[in-house]
C-alpha cells in the first residue's frame, strides 16, 4: 500500500524512466524528512532495479523484500563510522554476484559524518561498472556539497490525507479514526503510522476541536486550562491539534486553495471560523506557536493553556 503511494510520485517515476532508458544514475540522493516513506522508497527503488517490473512475486524481489538479496545492500547512516564507508568502497570494486546491479542503500544519511562522506566521495567519482549508492536523508542540509552535486536528487512530498486515509482503512482502522490520524499526519506515513498505536487521539481531536468551537468568553477559562487535553502529558499533543484544526481554519476564513488537513470535518470547522476573520485566524495560529515555546521554557501546562486561550480568544475579537 505504501508502495502504490510512493509508485505515483514524480521521484519514482523518474528512477523508473531512468531503468527504462537504461540511463540509471550510479548516485541518487533521496531527500524527505517522512521517514516511513523514506525507508520503503529504498525498497521499492531496489525491486525496481534488480527485477524489471518490480513484480514482487519472482525470487529476486522476495529477497529484496526480506532483506538478503546478496546485492543489495542497506546501513543506518546514522551509525556508521568512516571504516564502514571504507568497507563500502572496497566491496564496490568487485562485480554484482547475481549479474545485475549492486546497489548500497544508505538511509539516514544526513548522520554521516564529513570524514565519512568524504571517504564516499571517492567511489562517487569513479563508481565501478553496475554499482549504484542510494543515499537517504531528512533533510540535505548535512550532506556535503560535493555529494548533492554528483548524485541525482530525488524528494519525496507529502502525501494527501484522502491518500493517508485509504491507506489507514486498508490497514484495517475505522473510517473515522483513519480520517483524525491522516489529519494529524500532515502528509507523513511516518507520522499516520505513529498514530495507530494511540488509542485515545481521536478523543482528544475531538475535545480539543470542542475547545475551539465552544470557547466564548474568558470566563471558561477557569474551567478548560483543567481539562484533561491541557494536562502535563497531552498538552503537545493538543498543540498538534490546535493547530492542524486552526491552520485549517485559516485555510477556511481566508478562501486559499490549499487542501484541508482534516478529511469530512467542515461542519465542525465552521463552527470554529464563525468569529473569525483570517487575520484572527493567523493570529490565533501564532498563539499557539507561542505556547510551545513556554513549554521549551519549561513553563506549567496549565500557565501555557491559559495564554493560549487567552490569546485565541482575543484574536478572535481584536481582529473582528
Ligand atoms: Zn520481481
Amino acid at each position: 500500500m505504501v508502495f502504490d503511494l510512493l509508485k505515483k510520485t514524480p521521484s519514482y517515476l523518474a528512477l523508473k524512466k531512468d531503468r527504462d532508458n537504461k540511463s540509471l544514475s550510479h548516485a541518487y540522493l533521496v531527500i524527505g524528512s517522512d521517514s516511513l516513506a523514506r525507508k520503503n522508497f529504498l525498497t521499492l527503488a531496489a525491486l525496481t532495479v534488480i527485477c524489471r517490473g518490480a513484480c514482487m512475486e519472482c525470487a529476486s524481489c522476495m529477497k529484496v523484500l526480506g532483506g538478503i538479496h546478496i546485492d543489495v545492500k542497506t546501513y543506518d547512516g546514522g551509525k556508521m563510522s568512516v571504516k564502514d564507508i571504507n568497507g563500502i568502497v572496497e566491496d564496490t570494486q568487485t562485480r554484482s554476484i547475481e549479474g545485475g546491479k549492486k546497489l548500497y542503500l544508505i538511509d539516514n544519511a544526513e548522520g554521516l559524518s564529513a570524514a565519512a562522506q568524504n571517504k564516499l566521495l571517492k567511489t562517487y567519482e569513479e563508481p565501478g561498472e553496475d554499482i549504484i549508492i542510494f543515499l537517504a536523508a531528512a533533510n540535505e542540509d548535512s550532506i556535503l556539497t560535493t555529494i548533492k552535486s554528483r548524485a541525482k536528487k530525488l524528494y519525496i512530498p507529502p502525501f494527501p490525507s484522502k491518500e493517508i486515509v485509504n491507506m489507514l482503512l486498508v490497514k484495517g482502522f475505522e473510517r473515522q479514526n483513519a480520517e483524525v490520524a491522516a489529519a494529524y499526519a500532515q502528509g507523513s506515513l511516518e507520522r499516520a503510522d505513529r498514530m495507530s498505536g494511540e488509542e485515545d487521539y481521536r478523543k482528544n481531536f475531538i475535545a480539543v476541536l470542542e475547545v475551539l468551537s465552544s470557547l466564548k468568553n474568558s470566563k471558561q477559562l477557569a474551567e478548560y486550562i483543567f481539562l484533561p487535553v491541557f494536562s502535563k502529558d497531552k498538552i503537545e499533543l493538543t498543540l498538534d491539534f490546535l493547530e492542524i484544526i486552526l491552520s485549517d481554519a485559516l485555510t477556511l476564513v481566508s478562501g486559499a486553495a490549499v487542501e484541508l488537513k482534516t478529511v469530512h470535518r467542515d461542519f465542525d470547522l465552521k463552527q470554529v471560523i464563525k468569529d473569525f476573520s483570517p487575520a484572527g485566524a493567523a493570529m490565533a495560529l501564532l498563539a499557539v506557536s507561542e505556547g510551545r515555546k513556554m513549554l521549551n521554557y519549561n513553563i506549567n501546562a496549565t500557565s501555557v493553556a491559559e495564554k493560549i486561550l487567552f490569546d485565541i480568544l482575543e484574536a478572535r475579537y481584536k481582529w473582528q
